[in-house]
């Protein structure tokens, strides 16, 4: 199979129909061999049943649909998983991607060879309030993730070799830095290509504001996971060790001072006199503590696979 079309949707029904149509007349007009993996994240409206109705018209339609919302980057990854397309391109469902862009994200990625092609909404029909957040978000994760020639993290439109994703988890609010993942993955090829940003035409945005904070938030603890790896245990185990024995130095040199004193007949003083003491003791306390806290980050990150087990009621 050429091509796997996989749209993440909440609550979309309106902009189903003539969405699929419209990826429909691109990929028989090109001559692929296709798929479109509609995932339901478990919207209240209709769109199930549309998509069942679709389904039922067009062979080349699968759906998929989570029992309550996980958000769009489990939608994604459910989407990822069951693709079994060469060249894996999303889509947001609400008709501001156009489908007429897939042909030359599919020339690229089998003729360039590229493994990622992220799509770069030049003009956007957006007010300020969401245009300024999005060039810092952009700047901001430019810099960090090292990727200089994307100008649009969190284009909907995407094109991917099949092998990037397979080899890549999106959970949380990942999907804005699937290029980042990507890369820490091990594939370097990461290109853009314009595409139109298109008015939204039915119902209205699910992301408000509060998208941009998590953002930022997300961005750290990804950074934070590219830097020291998937073994926080490394990073607090050292440090909380370090601090222990720190502590433990201390208390070595508290007792020898003691012992040298009283050779020395020198009056006792009591320990809880000395500064010492407590600088020891809050060393070996927060040692303890950081090990600790690096034991069960550890626990956390192993378990992190399980994100993937999100509750599907039906697929079809
Ligand atoms: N979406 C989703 N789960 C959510 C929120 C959004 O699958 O919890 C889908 C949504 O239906 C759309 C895409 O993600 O297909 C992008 O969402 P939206 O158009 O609201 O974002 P915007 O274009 O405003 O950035
Ligand atoms: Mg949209």
């Amino acid at each position: 199979m050429d091509i796997s079309v996989v749209v993440p949707l909440y609550n979309e029904a309106e902009s189903l129909p003539e969405l699929v149509e419209w990826i429909r007349k691109v990929m028989e007009t090109n001559k692929f061999s296709y798929e479109i993996i509609l995932v339901d994240d478990g919207s209240n409206d209709s769109s199930w049943e549309v998509i069942e109705s679709l389904q039922k018209l067009n062979a080349a339609i699968r759906g998929i649909k989570f029992r309550r919302n996980y958000g769009k980057s489990a939608a994604l990854n459910v989407g990822f998983a069951s693709a079994q397309g060469n060249v894996v391109i999303t889509m947001d469902a609400d008709l501001q991607d156009s489908p007429d862009e897939i042909p030359e994200l599919y020339r690229k990625i089998t003729e360039e060879k590229y493994d990622l092609v992220s799509g770069w909404k030049k003009k956007r029909h957006d007010p300020l309030s969401k245009t300024i957040p999005t060039r810092l978000f952009n700047s901001a994760t430019r810099k960090m993730s090292g990727i200089h020639n994307l100008h649009d993290f969190n284009c909907g439109l995407k094109a991917y070799k099949r092998d990037v994703v397979k080899c890549i988890e999106v959970y949380g609010e990942m999907h804005r830095y699937i290029p980042v993942l990507a890369k820490w993955a091990g594939f370097r090829k990461i290109g853009e290509q314009v595409v139109e940003h298109r008015p939204r035409k039915y119902g209205t945005t699910k992301f408000g504001l509060s998208r941009f904070i998590n953002g930022f938030l997300d961005l750290l603890s990804i950074f934070f996971v590219g830097k020291f790896g998937k073994r926080p245990m490394h990073f607090f185990g050292s440090m909380g060790v370090l601090s222990f024995l720190t502590g433990l130095v201390m208390t070595v040199w508290i007792i020898a001072e003691k012992l040298i004193d009283i050779a020395n007949n020198v009056k006792f003083r009591n320990v809880t006199e000395q500064p010492l003491f407590f600088i020891a003791l809050v060393a070996i306390i927060v040692g303890f503590q950081l090990f600790l806290t690096g034991f069960v980050a550890e626990l956390v990150s192993r378990n992190a696979s399980e994100r993937n087990s999100y509750n599907i009621e039906k697929t079809i």
